[in-house]
């Protein structure tokens, strides 16, 4: 695990004013991002800093690192973070120092910097995000336990939770190509539906759109094939998280999903935050993994590592936010339909990656894995909304006077994530938003 240093001082404060008490971005996060300056739409790597963007690139230039952080800030100058993800954690570990110390207020470079920061700092508003790395392989797994219990509940009322899942951590092979950064609109699918009911499927926009609350996990390092990362290394391959949407139509994903799992009910879109939270960031909210009871089995020896369970786990608060055309119209503020936590996960992401690669497989840096839906035990917490509705049975009444079962065309989600600890300064991950457009209807053979 990433450990505490002088850039997790909580009196440690930066000259850029913003970043001062901003919830998201003080000068003890420094996520990584890939953004376009204004009126330019070349990609440039950069960190968030209050509501700026430092310009890694227009650092380097004028001398602002020297060895490994140099090296680190070089490796963005290609407008994907592959390949400061692959440099591994000694390299992120040095660019943070460096740059925590450029921003310092009290750091002996405030003054210089500063006085030059037009070239090196542009206000974020005016920037464009974009997907941080090329992304080779997205898996999307399940450890959610209580998740997995309320959609197992609602298929299978007697038996909600498989065998297996406390033996092995779930998961499927899901889509890269779709992976989109926050704000990009999301279209309304088509797709081959069956209600219960019905004696044949047809095809059609799906009236069961919902969304997951996930955390998203950037692999660092890779392996190579044939040679699995042992659960003692695991965290030295991940480079960081993001928060991730996983869109998904539960119409088609109720008829297609057997035996082989979901497929386009869930490719159509998913969404990330853009900012790359990395390990040394969350260092200070390492907690150790929620204790199995008596009667549950203790994981295989290679998905067990005593350090992973004293502080492999995170301690961070999710939280979902409806903002529909109702609210909208009548001027009211994003409904918070859900708050959950990382603590909700069943399997450490250590655990994640030792099982992903036991067989072998290889990671490569820039794949990224979905932690599956994350919900909290109880209805306010529920991660999508085929829980929270009791599968579209009970709608959700809004402050606007609506009512939702799933999501409706011109419905906004906002996926947030916060840390929550008097001991450290509070950082977050940005906003994770997409607005759903209305589907066009597809007519073939016509
Ligand atoms: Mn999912």
């Amino acid at each position: 695990m990433a450990q505490l240093d002088e850039t997790h001082d909580r009196k440690r404060l930066s000259w850029v004013i913003s970043a001062n008490g901003h919830a998201d971005f003080p000068i003890q996060n420094l996520p990584l991002g890939i953004f376009s300056p204004p009126g330019n739409s070349e990609l440039r790597g950069g960190i968030a800093i209050g509501d700026m963007i430092l310009d890694l690139t227009a650092a380097a230039e004028i001398e602002c690192f020297k060895g490994e952080a140099r090296e680190a800030a070089e490796a963005v100058s290609s407008g994907n973070l592959n390949d400061l993800f692959a440099l591994g954690p000694a390299h992120r570990q040095a660019l943070r120092k460096r740059v925590s110390e450029l921003l310092d207020a009290k750091g002996r470079d405030a003054e210089r910097i500063s006085m030059i920061s037009g070239r090196i700092l542009h206000r974020a508003v005016n920037c464009t995000l974009h997907l941080p790395a090329r992304i080779g392989d997205y898996t999307d797994f399940y450890a959610g336990i209580h998740h997995a219990t309320n959609v197992g509940r609602i298929f299978r009322p007697d038996n909600p939770l498989l065998p297996n899942y406390r033996h092995i951590p779930i998961g499927y092979h899901g889509r890269s190509s779709s992976i989109v950064p926050s704000g990009t609109p999301v279209r309304r699918p088509a797709g081959q539906l069956k209600a219960p009911a019905a004696a044949s499927p047809s095809f059609g926009l799906t009236q069961r759109l919902d969304y997951e609350l996930e955390l998203g996990i950037w692999i660092g390092q890779g392996n190579l094939i044939g040679k699995p990362i042992p659960i003692s290394e695991a965290d030295q391959h991940i480079a960081g998280f993001c928060l991730l949407n996983d869109w998904s139509a539960r119409d088609i994903q109720s008829w297609e999903y057997q035996p082989v799992g979901p497929f386009l009910s869930k490719n159509f879109s998913t969404t990330i935050s853009p900012w790359v939270i990395t390990p040394e960031a969350v260092a200070p909210f390492r907690i150790a993994q929620y204790p199995r009871s008596e009667g549950e089995p203790r994981p295989l020896p290679y998905l067990w590592n005593d350090r992973d369970q004293r502080e492999g786990a995170l301690d961070l608060d999710l939280e979902v936010f409806l903002m529909t055309p109702g609210l909208r119209e009548k001027r009211l503020s994003p409904q918070r339909v859900a708050i959950a936590s990382t603590r909700h996960m069943y399997w450490t992401v250590a655990q994640l990656l030792a099982h992903h690669t036991s067989n072998g497989c290889n990671v490569r840096p820039g794949d990224l894995f979905g932690s599956g839906t994350i919900s909290a035990p109880t209805a306010s917490g529920f991660g999508s909304l085929i829980e929270t509705t009791a599968g579209g049975g009970q709608p959700i009444r809004l402050e606007s006077g609506e009512e939702r079962r799933f999501l409706e065309d011109g419905d906004e989600v906002i996926l947030r994530a916060r840390t929550r600890t008097d001991k450290f300064v509070q950082i977050g991950f940005g906003d994770c938003y997409g607005k759903i457009r209305s589907g066009e209807s597809i007519v073939f053979g016509a």
